[in-house]
């Protein structure tokens, strides 16, 4: 466990004091545990291992260049889903051939990069889309390597906002009604492009193994028709979607999501593929905050923080809930309260009803589990600088993100009118 309090009741970042690292390095600031990343991973790894499982880390999850060259050197390709993540995977060091490009809306040029830097499997989401990979691969002389990601229609069972499985969603080629089994005909048939095989991902911050089980099922059936009809299907990408423990959620652990892969599709000859990214980057950062104001009502508390929802989106976007409490554990009285950004929406807010204790001003207050979805939707709406970053690994801290000044975001611009 990387954020534990230690016996003076003060929370400790593999053993660093947390209050150190946010008078060293200022508030709001993301700290996350690189050892415990790599150990998240390498127990995902094993968990898959027993069917030689490949795992492709969901770079749009945590994007950080240092988090991804670490996980690249215990053995982890990446899932993108733009160009930029492209890009940033191959900064990282992560090989082409490692690399998936999943993703509903890929532009021509995004095309053309991942053809020009040779990206391992390109999962393709539309007829439309598959012909302008075969345009472009056949304008160039080449194959595309493309699988196709499939609709099941199966609910996640998890926040509508990020289920992705049901027929409803803008998500993957329907199978249902064919289109899935049309386009394969067409890949299998197209000189320009060479068949990979099958993808699904149904959703995120899945609870359950029943919704993961149904998928991988319809596509295993799927799988099998192809290969009767004599088309190659290598590869069978599983997705991600493994959710963690935010609030008192019974998760399947990686074994036991192992064990279900592994009963699924032992002895079945297929490459397969796996895409997590919360279920390794989650419960692995954290991000603190320093109190500003109590501001107090009748009915409750407003804690007034110096994050905001261009910091940590999730419990606006979601209504998610993080656990949040002071670095320093006390026996305080504990009073409703709200706690919020200085962000000018009533949406601005980190957590609302809890029961908090008192903080006083420039206390720093912890916000847990930040270490998935959290910076990489960071903005600088109200003109604030988005939070700085650092990495503890192996004991050493390490800043991998400086804050911008105002300055610096006032330089992105260009202002024709300034007299
Ligand atoms: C977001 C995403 C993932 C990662 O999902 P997690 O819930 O973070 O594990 C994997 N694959 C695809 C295609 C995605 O869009």
């Amino acid at each position: 466990m990387p954020f534990t309090y230690d016996e003076d009741g003060l929370l400790c970042a593999d053993g660093h004091p947390t209050s150190e690292l946010a008078q060293k390095f200022g508030t709001p600031l993301y700290v996350y545990s690189a050892d415990g990343f790599l150990a998240h991973l390498a127990a995902f790894q094993q968990a898959v291992a027993p069917v030689n499982g490949k795992v492709h880390f969901a770079v749009k999850a945590n994007a950080n260049l240092a988090l991804l060259s670490l996980m690249a050197q215990q053995g982890a390709g990446a899932d993108i889903v733009s160009g930029g993540e492209m890009q940033r995977a191959l900064a990282a060091g992560i090989a082409p051939q490692d690399i998936v490009f999943s993703g509903v809306g890929k532009t021509d040029d995004e095309i053309r990069l991942a053809l020009a830097k040779n990206i391992g499997q390109i999962n393709a989401e539309s007829p439309e889309e598959i012909k302008h990979i075969e345009a472009i691969a056949s304008e160039w002389g080449l194959k595309a390597p493309v699988a196709i990601r499939v609709n099941p229609d199966i609910d996640a069972k998890s926040h509508e906002k990020i289920s992705t499985g049901q027929k409803s969603t803008k998500f993957g080629i329907p199978i249902a009604t064919g289109e899935a089994e049309a386009v394969y005909d067409y890949i299998h048939n197209s000189p320009h492009l060479v068949a990979r095989g099958l993808a699904v991902h149904i959703g995120s911050q899945l609870t359950d193994l029943a919704p993961f089980k149904a998928a991988y099922q319809t596509l295993i059936a799927l799988a099998d028709g192809f290969r009767a009809k004599g088309y190659d299907v290598p590869i069978l990408d599983l997705g991600g979607g493994l959710g963690i423990d935010y609030h008192g959620e019974e998760t399947p652990d990686f074994a036991a999501y192992g064990a279900l892969v592994s009963s699924l599709f032992s002895g079945l000859d297929y490459q397969l593929g796996f895409e997590p990214g919360r279920s390794i980057a989650a419960d692995n950062g954290i991000l603190l905050t320093s109190a500003l104001y109590t501001k107090a009502s009748e009915e409750k508390d407003f804690i007034i923080v110096d994050a905001a929802m261009n910091d940590l989106l999730r419990p606006t976007l979601y209504e998610a809930y993080h656990r949040i409490e002071p670095i320093q554990q006390s026996n305080r009285a504990k009073r409703l309260s709200d706690i919020v950004g200085p962000v000018c929406e009533t949406g601005d807010y980190l957590a609302r009803g809890r029961d908090f204790p008192s903080v006083e001003s420039g206390e720093v207050v912890a916000v847990f589990n930040a270490g998935a979805y959290g910076s990489v939707m960071a903005s600088n709406y109200n003109t604030r600088a988005m939070p700085a970053e650092i990495l503890i690994h192996q004991g050493e801290v390490h800043l991998i993100k400086p804050r911008k000044t105002i300055e610096d975001l006032l330089n992105d611009e260009h202002n024709p009118f300034a007299e």
